[in-house]
This record gives structure tokens, C-alpha cells and sequence, in this order.
């Protein structure tokens, strides 16, 4: 069983799919593990810590010859993967309702697609999301860049020349980055605020030590609904929420914006009329931006300007810290993998459960439910 991990090539990235961590425990279950040179690089890793670790580390075609599993951070074009054995596992972020033509060439070149972005959001599944672990990266991230972007401090501070007055900090979307956001707010000092459609998160938020914001004239999601995502909210919420925004929002230092709902775009949450009303200096993080944006006027890794306000967003945040990030997603696929290995025939044997959640294509064509649906 040969495992290859190959240098991401996608601009921006700078994770890697495999640390030193996890070469070592695929070999410990009998695998060979391949490292395409300079794959760590960006990510604080040396081809030398590969190399200790055990992994064979060489060019890309090396590399690939004769995989059986190819494992990366955002899937791979298809030329990448020349080489390996037909049929090979791909496990990677395929983000596959935008990139239906990718899904498609895998299928077409006999490639078994395993979509971790596509994990089902069950307990003994929890060590394998990468979202769970990215999320909660790039929520830290957003703050640490908001308040960088700040002109101002975030703790208050009593000094000899005055007190300074703590920063204001509403987090919109309480899920994995949300919580990761209110709680590094609330390291720095910031007085926080938060707000969700999900009911089930304002005892997070209190939790947390935040103050909850709710709409509260129309119902939101009551429980956690389908694997604990966000639906599409009726008109008549979307109206309660945008008068209950309006009147925080104008108030608030600092909007960290998370709210995502699977399979399209990012709802929008903020106006620029309603950017309008918040005071200059005050800074927007958008961690919706690659899927859209939650605010208008969001422009991916651009420190847009509007109305004195400062709207910041990355296309990848967790690729802004890549050490921490590429060594969980590492672990989600080791623990993914480990998880169904057999000793006996020496390789992963996936189940149902998680194997047709995350399988998008298999012996030539796309067999994922949720993409036969679209
Ligand atoms: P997400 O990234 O899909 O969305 C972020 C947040 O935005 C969610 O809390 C969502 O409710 C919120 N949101 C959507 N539309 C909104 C709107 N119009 N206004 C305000 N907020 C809006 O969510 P996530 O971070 O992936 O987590 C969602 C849930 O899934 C959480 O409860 C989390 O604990 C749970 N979860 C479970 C597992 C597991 O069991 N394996 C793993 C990860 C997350």
C-alpha cells in the first residue's frame, strides 16, 4: 500500500496533506509513504523531517508511481496524479458543487474521489473533519486579523494618560469559527456579542462568556436540524434579522462574519447601508468570502474601504496558518484512515456510512448522492 502526498499546487496554499506525525503512524500500519520534494516547505516542514519520519522523498514522479492513496489539502488536477495505480483513493477538499468539471475528469480518469469536505457530521467521524479543524483555525485567525487591521485596542487599558476603552467585538454565525472567534475576542479583551439562526447556540454563547443576540419575533432553527447546518431562513426572518443587525451593528468595533449554508453561496448578513452606520475605524473580517461573502463589498484578500470601514476577508484563511493547519488536517486523514485499515488485507476497507458520504466517483463515474441530486 502506497500512500503518495504531493506539493499542493493550488495559488495561495500552503498546507500540506502529511507531517512528519503522521508519515510515521501510516508506516507503523504497513504503508509506504512517498513525499514530493519541497511539499512542507511553506508549511515549516523540511524534506529532511519527511525524510526521518521514513517517507521516501523525491520528484512528483516518483512520488506518484504506482499510489494506491494520494492524499492532499485541495484536490489535485488531474495531470498531478499521472502515475499512480488506476482507481486509486484522492482524499482531498474537492469542494464539489463548485467544481463539478474536476469531480467529472476524476471520474473520468478512474479515480476514486473521497471528499473530506463531504464527512458526516457523526461523533466517531468527529477526528476526520477537516472543516471542524480548519473552522476553528480561521476563526482564531479572523481576530487575530481584525484586530491587526484595527487602529485601536481591543483589552481596556487604565493608563497614566487615560483609560482606553475596550474594543466591541459581534461574532455573526456561531458555528466552529464563531465559537473559536468569541473565545479568542474574549482573550484579547474585547466585550463580545454574538449572534446565530440556530437556537442551540446561545447556551455557546453564554458559555463563552458573550452576550446573545436573537431574533426573537420569528422562530430560527430549533434543535441542530440536518447534521447541525444552517437551512436557507423565510423572508420574514431574513427581515427580523437585517432590523436586529442594523440596530447592534452600529455600535460594534469589530463584525467577524461566519455564516455559511452547505452547497450555496454565503448568506448575505450585512448591507453597505447598514456598513454606513458603523463608526469609522471599525473593521469587518469576512470568513464567508471565498463562498461569496456575508458582506457587501466583500472582495477575497483585498482590505476594502467603505464608509471609513475597513472589510477584510481571506479566499483560505486556515493557508495563513499553515504549521497548526496542515498538522490537524494531517491527523483527519490519518484518523480517517486508520479508522477502517485491516490489518489483514493491509489496507483502508471504507463502510457504508462514511464511505458513500465522501465517495464522489467510482470505477468511471460520479456516484455521490448529493451530486446525483443536483
Ligand atoms: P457552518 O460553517 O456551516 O456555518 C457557520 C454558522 O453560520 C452556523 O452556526 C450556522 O448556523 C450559521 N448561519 C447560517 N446562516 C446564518 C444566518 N443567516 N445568520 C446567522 N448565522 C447563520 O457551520 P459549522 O461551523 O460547520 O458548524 C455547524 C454545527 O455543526 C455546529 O453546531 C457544530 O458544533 C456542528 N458540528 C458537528 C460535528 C460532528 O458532530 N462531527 C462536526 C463539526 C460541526
Amino acid at each position: 500500500m502506497k500512500i503518495a502526498v504531493a506539493k499542493e499546487r493550488a495559488e495561495g496554499e500552503t498546507r500540506v496533506a502529511a507531517t512528519p506525525e503522521t508519515v510515521k503512524k501510516f508506516i507503523g500500519l504497513g504503508a509506504d509513504v512517498a513525499v514530493e520534494s519541497r511539499a512542507g516547505e511553506t508549511a515549516s516542514i523540511p524534506d529532511a523531517a519527511f525524510a526521518d519520519a521514513g517517507a521516501s522523498v523525491g520528484d512528483l514522479a516518483a512520488t506518484m508511481k504506482d499510489a494506491d492513496i494520494v492524499l492532499g489539502v485541495q484536490a489535485p488536477e488531474i495531470a498531478v496524479l499521472d502515475g499512480a495505480k488506476p482507481g486509486a483513493w484522492v482524499a482531498a477538499l474537492f469542494a464539489p458543487f463548485q467544481n463539478a468539471a474536476l469531480v467529472d475528469a476524476y471520474a473520468n480518469a478512474g479515480f476514486e474521489a473521497l471528499s473530506m469536505e463531504f464527512m458526516p457530521r457523526i461523533t466517531r467521524a468527529q477526528s476526520m473533519d477537516v472543516l471542524s479543524s480548519q473552522s476553528n483555525l480561521a476563526g482564531y485567525k479572523a481576530v487575530l486579523a481584525a484586530a491587526d487591521t484595527y487602529g485601536r485596542a481591543f483589552p481596556m487599558m487604565m493608563t497614566a494618560a487615560g483609560t482606553v476603552q475596550a474594543a466591541k467585538l459581534f461574532v455573526m454565525g456561531v458555528g466552529v469559527a464563531g465559537l473559536q472567534a468569541i473565545a479568542t475576542g474574549r482573550r484579547l479583551g474585547a466585550q463580545v456579542s454574538a449572534t446565530d439562526v440556530r437556537s442551540a447556540t446561545r447556551e455557546q454563547i453564554e458559555s463563552l462568556g458573550a452576550k446573545a443576540i436573537f431574533v426573537e419575533e420569528v422562530e430560527g432553527i430549533e434543535g441542530e436540524g440536518s447534521g447541525g447546518y444552517a437551512t436557507e431562513m423565510s423572508d420574514e426572518y431574513k427581515a427580523a434579522q437585517a432590523k436586529l443587525v442594523s440596530e447592534h451593528i452600529a455600535k460594534q468595533d469589530i463584525v467577524i462574519t461566519t455564516a455559511l449554508i452547505p452547497g450555496r453561496a454565503a448568506p448575505r448578513l450585512i448591507t453597505d447601508e447598514q456598513i454606513a452606520t458603523m463608526k469609522p475605524g471599525s473593521v469587518i473580517f469576512d470568513l464567508a468570502a471565498p463562498q461569496g461573502g456575508n458582506v457587501e463589498g466583500t472582495v477575497a484578500d483585498q482590505a476594502v474601504a467603505k464608509h471609513g470601514v475597513t472589510i477584510v476577508g481571506y479566499s483560505n484563511t486556515p493557508a495563513h496558518l499553515p504549521a497548526d493547519a496542515s498538522a490537524l488536517f494531517a491527523r483527519n486523514h490519518f484518523n480517517f484512515l486508520n479508522a477502517f485499515w485491516d490489518a489483514e488485507t493491509g489496507k483502508p476497507e471504507l463502510d457504508e456510512e462514511i464511505g458513500d458520504a465522501v465517495r464522489l466517483t467510482k470505477g468511471g463515474a460520479v456516484v455521490n448522492e448529493r451530486l446525483k441530486g443536483e
